[in-house]
């Protein structure tokens, strides 16, 4: 498998590693939203959140509590984002979990996503679809 996170986590390339433990490696993303803009990736390698293991997941969660607020103290923020990309139509370009963990700032001009309404009766329509795949 060619995956360039496993090689980040194994040394094999160099990244700036900030957090690392039995289950959790974090690190600078080399093009980031802001500087400090973090990549908490879980040690074992799964393509996204939907297949990772459920000790990953957890570990994961606990890491960003840990280490959003050291990027925020570090970096001077305002607020931070917690993004995940699932899959290549939501931007995921790199296919090992990852969470990314972005600092921001009231004046950095980057913009929520839009929000659209629902026509009559389309929201509980989805709804009950949802619940019919859990
Ligand atoms: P995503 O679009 O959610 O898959 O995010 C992948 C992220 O990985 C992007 O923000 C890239 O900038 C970042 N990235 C790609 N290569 C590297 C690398 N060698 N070291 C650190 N971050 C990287
Ligand atoms: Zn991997």
């Amino acid at each position: 498998m060619d995956c360039l996170f496993c090689k980040i986590i194994a040394k094999q390339i160099p990244a700036n590693i900030v957090y690392e433990d039995e289950k959790v490696l974090a690190f600078l993303d080399i093009n980031p939203v802001n500087p400090g803009h973090l990549l908490v990736v879980p040690k074992v390698h799964s393509e996204n959140i939907a297949v990772a293991n459920d000790e990953d997941l957890l570990a994961l969660g606990l890491a960003v509590k840990k280490l959003a607020p050291a990027v925020c103290a570090a970096t001077a923020c305002d607020g931070w984002n917690l993004e995940v990309n699932n899959g290549n139509a939501a931007g995921q370009a790199i296919d090992h979990t990852h969470w990314h963990i972005v600092p921001r700032h009231k004046d950095d001009g980057l913009k929520h996503w839009p929000g659209h309404s629902y026509a009559e009766g389309e929201a509980a329509a989805v709804a009950e679809k949802i619940r019919n795949f859990l």
